[in-house]
């Protein structure tokens, strides 16, 4: 049975709470490790190890020293990409396409990027005229923020942690990480990537555990974390504002969505449909830019329609060790009756059940009967006040209503609290940019989906998230500024 412990202070150690629990597999329902839990002595030994890293070899390191250790470590993760893929696949029960295409590349190159950006970045200068005719020169400096609280989700656990870790290293801070309970094997991984390539010790620490009275709420609440980066459900971010409110903590958040997709009856219909499959059923449905409301022109409804159930009906559920396979499980238990019971709720609302709405009947004996299967479900009919068109369900399932005019769909796809992103379908270029700039959201995408360019800013508008991070946009949150004004 694997074991994950505590990394801290460039060690693997038990943690001083006793405490561990069980990581249980999607795809089989079975117990794949122990991991330790650690609680308040731990998460203080770890953002102790951090502050001192700080004062240490790290804090001194020259900038282009410290982006090329960054270089080498993305190389080193590319050189045991089979074994990060391994450790993320039984974790999450993704298909091995999506690891290794999507999940673990964009790992290494999210070091990479962040190492090339901030040897390439400079700062601000403005000269100013003074009354004695000499001026003033205005330079703009950045220092590392401290210590980073980095608070990571299940989805895509690799990527989405060291989107985070990446441009907090690259600009100098340490990083206390506490990954999702229910995925904690690569960012216990990457601590031996650390060491190998000599990243001082206490520069990248690893706490496994929960959020509220555990690892997660012990964190982000500790006086010496001065930054929290944190993507998670909306929820889970208004408690983590809370705890980060004492002391006045800056927060960079990137939380939940409830993306709308529109389909024009101008858009080339077999791209449509590849973008839309992807972006509801790629990785069970469980990605925040997923698409979870789809609104097509009223004259391509129907086709539109058919075409999607028969794709979705061609999807074949499976685990990383199911050869083909191109679904796969939700992540747990709990997450299966959640999406259940929006299967449920729609049913009850009366909406018209496409295809899908269950789970899935496996032969007797098959290992997926153990596992957290459900259906891909696409519903119609329901209004658009109904929940299941308003809230996150984060499954693979979507509604789809028709509409007439762009003035209404633009009203429709923007009635939500959430704002991340958008998918608009159109071969008219200027709809798509007329349509787009409308869009209350931090994306959108025009005849794509996911096509991602790390340099560009991320992040969603009203309840999904606060602020942007990508590129220099980083550079807001992972650095302090300071105005050096220079008299002349
Ligand atoms: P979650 O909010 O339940 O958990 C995320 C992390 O927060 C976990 O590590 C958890 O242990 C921790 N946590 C929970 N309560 C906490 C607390 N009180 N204090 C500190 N930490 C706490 O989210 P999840 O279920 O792991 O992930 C799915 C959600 O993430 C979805 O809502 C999805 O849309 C969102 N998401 C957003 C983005 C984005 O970029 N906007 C990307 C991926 C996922």
């Amino acid at each position: 049975m694997t074991t994950h412990k505590l990394f801290i202070d460039g060690e693997y150690r038990a943690a001083k709470s006793g405490k561990t629990f069980d990581k249980i597999s999607p795809s089989t329902g079975k117990k794949i490790a122990d991991v330790h839990e650690a609680l308040t002595e731990d998460v203080n030994d770890a953002v102790e190890a951090a502050a001192a890293a700080l004062e240490g070899p790290w804090g001194k390191m020259p900038k282009g020293e410290r982006c090329d250790l960054l270089m080498k470590l993305a190389d080193a993760i590319d050189a045991r990409k089979a074994e990060f893929m391994e450790a993320e696949v039984q974790d999450t029960g993704h298909t091995r396409g999506f690891a290794e295409k999507v999940e673990i590349p964009r790992g290494a190159a999210n070091f990479r990027i962040f190492a090339e950006m901030l040897k390439n970045t400079g700062g601000e200068y403005f000269h100013m005229d003074t009354h004695d005719g000499t001026g003033a020169a205005n330079l703009e400096l950045h220092r590392p923020k401290g210590v980073i609280g980095v608070i990571s989700p299940w989805n895509a656990p690799f990527l989405l942690m060291t989107w985070k870790v990446g441009p907090a290293l690259a600009c100098g801070n340490t990083v206390v990480v506490k990954p999702s309970e229910e995925s904690p094997a690569t960012a216990t991984l990457l601590g031996e990537v650390m060491n190998e390539v000599g990243i001082p010790k206490g520069v990248y620490n690893v706490i496994h555990g929960f959020g509220p009275a555990s690892a997660g709420e012990l964190l982000t609440q500790h006086p010496k974390v001065n930054g929290i980066t944190f993507t998670g459900e909306t929820r889970t971010g208004e408690a983590i504002m809370k705890q980060a409110a004492v002391g006045l903590r800056d927060v960079s958040f990137e939380l939940g969505g409830k993306n709308p997709a529109i389909v024009f009856a101008d858009a080339d219909m077999d791209k449509a449909i590849e973008v839309t499959m992807r972006s509801c059923f790629a990785n069970t449905g469980q990605v925040c830019l997923g698409t979870e409301r789809i609104y097509v022109e009223r004259p391509v409804f129907d086709e539109f329609v058919s075409r999607l159930k028969a794709g979705a009906e061609g999807l074949k559920q499976g685990g990383p060790d199911t050869d083909g396979a191109t679904i796969g499980p939700l992540i747990s238990a709990e997450h299966r009756e959640k999406v259940l019971s929006y299967y449920k709720k729609a049913a009850d609302l009366g909406a018209t059940i496409v295809t899908g709405g269950g789970v899935p009947d496996f032969p007797e004996g098959d290992y997926r009967n153990g596992g957290f299967f459900v259906e891909p479900t696409i519903w119609t009919g329901l209004p658009e006040d109904s929940p299941i068109v308003q809230e996150e369900i984060f499954g693979p399932c979507c509604h789809i209503q028709p509409f007439d005019t762009e003035e209404e769909v633009i009203a429709m796809a923007n009635d939500t609290n959430y704002g991340l992103s958008a998918t608009i379908l159109t071969e008219n270029l200027g709809r798509a940019h007329r349509v787009g700039g409308k869009m209350e959201v931090g994306l959108v995408w025009v005849n794509s989906w996911f096509l991602r360019d790390l340099r560009t800013a991320f992040g969603g508008s009203k309840s999904s998230g606060i602020g942007r991070e990508g590129g220099v946009h980083s550079l807001e949150f992972y650095t302090e500024r300071t105005n050096l004004c220079l008299k002349l």
